[in-house]
């Protein structure tokens, strides 16, 4: 997770108003991919990870610094790709605030089967994306 959040911090400022979020996937104990928060209106951290290696990946655990979104926005959801490629499991540092999310990718990693641990790390990865998610009217 420590090399998700540092992964995140790539993505700013380019891009906001998007939370900074990083992702690495892990197999064996290697990172094999890295992915981090792009310009609006192309790939959150998630898909570009996952862009990066081929086949289903039920042996390979998701570190991300955010809940996978579970709605398509100006982006298809991030939680539909990580199920579509058959992550095995997923470590989340923070759950998403926004009234579309909240912890809806969440449940639908874990009703596709995923393995998810929530809460991860959170203290360290609040820093840097708190002030960017979303907040109460
Ligand atoms: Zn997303």
């Amino acid at each position: 997770m420590r090399e998700a959040i540092a992964e995140g911090q790539k993505a700013l400022p380019a891009c906001l108003p998007n939370p900074p979020v990083g992702c690495v996937l892990v197999r064996d104990g290697a990172i094999i991919a890295r992915g981090h928060t792009q310009p609006p209106f192309e790939a959150h951290a998630e898909p570009m990870a996952l862009a990066q290696v081929e086949g289903p990946l039920s042996d390979v655990i998701c570190f991300v610094t955010l809940e996978p979104c579970s709605f398509h926005q100006r982006t298809p959801s991030c939680a539909k790709a990580m199920i579509a490629r058959q992550v095995g499991m997923a470590y989340v540092a923070m759950i998403d605030p926004h009234p579309r999310n909240q912890g809806r990718g969440i449940q639908m990693l874990r009703e596709a089967g995923m393995v998810v641990v929530t809460d991860f790390l959170t203290e360290q990865a609040r820093p840097q994306l708190a002030p960017y998610l979303y907040k109460e009217p």
